[in-house]
């Protein structure tokens, strides 16, 4: 109920205003958004690559209905990957970027489909020329069918493009055995969205039964499986068979949200495994920050405990 109330919230502009002009908001973003410049994203990248993590950064912003929007946003993936080549923080995809096709004009009323599919490829090339690559990221379930397109087509010319599946959507065991070929990276996570009972699985113990049936299809596959989460039942399976499947540590990925489970992602990349950190920056981080709330109480309890304690 709460989940579905905040993210419902995350969607209203008259809250999305209140909250973003709240200076006592700050202490909050700061715990989950490295900063609000580029220069902010880098600092982060270096010192968790310095930790021994792998690093994944989304620059913030979604729901694009602005064509110029759109190619801002793309400006700016392309000017941060080549800070972050000069800095020699991408080679051998140590630090790739994420992008939200809505950010990149999926949602435009116009030929959204092309534009995103242009932004995209211009991004995609710009990674490549860092010497790394690019993770289209899966938004609200409307937008999954127009997503999967632009991954097909852009991987006839960038086959190591990422794509993300959700688990609690019911389509995607069999999107995972799609999937599931030859140098394919796919993210598996749960999914931040909700969805009409027809299209997703509401109750928790089932969208965690089809991550550990989609986990199974992935690492059982030829590709490259990203594992998405912080759960440590779902990590401890996935551990389990990949050993069991005989999979290198190299072979695979586990991915965690900045600031979320820290001392596991350490312990992780302690034990040799490969771990990425998804890392968002920018001033538009109020849609990321309440899908963050709702994930969890305990954090809509510490956001408000911070407003109330310093005001
Ligand atoms: C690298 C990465 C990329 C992602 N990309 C996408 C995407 O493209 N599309 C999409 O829909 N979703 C994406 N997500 C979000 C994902 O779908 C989940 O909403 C989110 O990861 C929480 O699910 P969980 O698997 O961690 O399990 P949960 O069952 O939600 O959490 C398990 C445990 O993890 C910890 N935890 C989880 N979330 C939080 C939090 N917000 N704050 C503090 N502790 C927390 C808690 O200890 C919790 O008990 C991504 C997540 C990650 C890690």
């Amino acid at each position: 109920m709460l989940r579905q109330a905040l993210l419902a919230l995350s969607a209203s502009d008259k809250a999305r205003a209140l909250i973003m002009a709240n200076p006592l908001t700050r202490d909050v973003v700061n715990r989950f958004v490295a900063g609000e410049a580029a220069g902010a994203a880098l600092v982060a990248t270096r010192r968790l690559q310095a930790e021994g993590m792998l690093v994944t950064i989304d620059f913030l912003g979604e729901d694009t209905v602005d064509p110029d929007r759109a190619t801002a946003v793309t400006e700016e993936y392309v000017r941060l990957l080549d800070q972050l080549s000069a800095a020699g923080l991408s080679s051998q995809g140590r630090a790739e970027v994420s992008v939200k096709p809505t950010a990149v004009g999926l949602g435009l009323a116009e030929h959204g489909q092309n534009r995103a599919l242009e932004n995209l490829a211009k991004i995609a090339s710009a990674a490549r020329n860092a010497g790394t690559t690019v993770t289209v990221d899966m938004e609200d379930h409307p937008w999954v069918e127009g997503t999967l397109r632009l991954v097909t087509e852009l991987r006839a010319d960038f086959p190591d493009l990422g794509c993300v599946v959700q688990s609690y959507l019911r389509r995607s065991p069999e999107d995972c055995r799609d999937l599931a070929v030859a140098g394919s990276r796919v993210r598996l996570c749960k999914g931040a969205y909700r969805a009409p009972a027809g299209v997703g699985l509401a109750a928790r113990s089932e969208v965690d039964l089809s991550y550990a049936r989609c986990m199974r299809i992935l690492l059982d596959g030829p590709g490259y499986p990203m594992l998405a989460t912080h759960d440590p039942r779902l990590i401890r399976i996935a551990a389990t068979m990949a050993d069991r499947g005989g999979r290198p540590a190299d072979s695979f990925e586990y991915q965690m949200l900045y600031g979320i489970r820290t001392d596991e992602q350490s312990r992780l990349a302690g034990d040799g495994s490969r771990v990425r950190v998804y890392l968002p920056y920018g001033s538009d981080w109020y849609g990321y920050l309440v899908r963050r709330l709702a994930e969890r109480p305990a954090n809509l309890a510490f956001f408000l405990r911070a407003l109330r304690s310093r005001s």
